[in-house]
């Protein structure tokens, strides 16, 4: 039987009522325990890293869980790690990106808490646990399963805030499903890559824009020191002229600007040319992160800022964004 690390964080899939809501409540042994079968799927142990809800988890907890991850790594065959839905996508992406291990490693979470009825929570464990103890889970990087599919970490997003189906890749599917009797996958995911690093720079800021917006959470962010900045731009990465002058700003100081969309769907380039069009950005330099997501684009770039990359070397690593 192959022997998996069940490591719990918390979320909707540890949470019960108390006072006039639900938050999280039970143990990992208690999450476990809601699924009789799992000795017979695995020979599993088990490390409790937190029990809070996934608003509260920060870059900071993502790069212990994900050190931790590979400081006992040899011991088990897989990790299975349970966790909120609300930041699954970035833990799973930080484990994705600084992770050397080729084994399975495996994020689940759920919608229902302990108190509603149809409990998703113990099913997606369950086939996480069978996906993680499988042997054709090697190599296929960090992965998310949920309502019995399978989805790379660097694909996946949450798309519905109530449903059980609430993650999606558009544009790049599911990795596989996880059936009554098998774990079944279609393909492999193009994108894949990883780097070795032992610190994190932190000080990166992600500022979605909207219609009017100023410049004064760009000019926060340099008055405040930050070594990075995401940018959520419109449509294909365009942005309006003041944006523009606040980005020109930060990348006069030596401030690598990244520029994602705010779309969910589609890649940023350099089509547009009027004041602020992405083609001007570009120009100015820059950095045009694909499909990347806001969010995971903030992890990557404290990941290579903490690696101490230099703005060409940053625009390269965000060239393998081709989505
Ligand atoms: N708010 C919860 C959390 O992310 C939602 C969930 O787990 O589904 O912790």
């Amino acid at each position: 039987m192959k022997k998996i690390l069940v490591i719990t964080t918390g979320g909707t899939i540890s949470m019960k009522a108390s006072f006039n809501g639900v938050v999280p409540s039970l143990s990992g042994k208690e999450i476990l325990e809601l699924i009789p079968q799992i000795s017979t799927v695995a020979d599993f142990t088990l490390y409790e890293f937190s029990n809070i809800p996934s608003p509260m988890m920060t870059p900071q907890m993502m790069f212990e869980l994900s050190n931790y991850i590979t400081s006992v790594i040899d011991e088990f065959d897989g990790v299975v790690i349970t966790h909120g839905t609300d930041t699954v996508e970035e833990t799973a992406y930080m484990l994705f990106l600084t992770l050397q291990t080729l084994k399975p490693i495996v994020l689940t979470a759920a919608m229902r808490s302990n108190e509603e009825s149809g409990l998703d929570g113990p099913r997606n464990l369950l086939n996480a646990i069978r996906v993680a103890s499988n042997k054709k889970s090697m190599d296929r990087g960090v992965v998310l399963v949920i309502n019995d599919e399978i989805f790379s970490a660097r694909e996946v997003y949450k798309s519905s805030t109530n449903l059980t189906n609430a993650f999606e890749a558009p544009h790049y599917g599911i990795l596989g499903i996880v059936d009554a009797d098998d774990v079944i996958y279609y393909r492999r995911s193009e994108l894949r890559y990883k780097y070795q690093v032992e610190n994190l720079e932190y000080r990166v800021e992600l500022i979605k824009l909207y219609s009017g917006i100023g410049r004064k959470f760009i000019d926060c962010s340099i008055d405040s020191g930050v070594k990075g900045i995401v940018i959520e731009a419109f449509g294909r990465g365009n942005v309006n002229p003041e944006i523009k002058a606040g980005i020109l700003d930060a990348i006069s100081k030596g401030i690598p600007v990244i520029i994602t969309s705010r779309v969910p769907n589609g890649r940023v380039l350099g089509i547009y040319a009027y004041e602020g069009g992405a083609r001007q950005l570009e120009e100015a330099g820059a950095i045009m992160a694909g499909d990347l997501k806001g969010e995971k684009a903030r992890l990557k770039l404290m990941v290579l800022l903490g690696k101490k990359m230099n703005v060409a070397q940053i625009k390269e690593s965000f060239s393998e964004e081709i989505g």
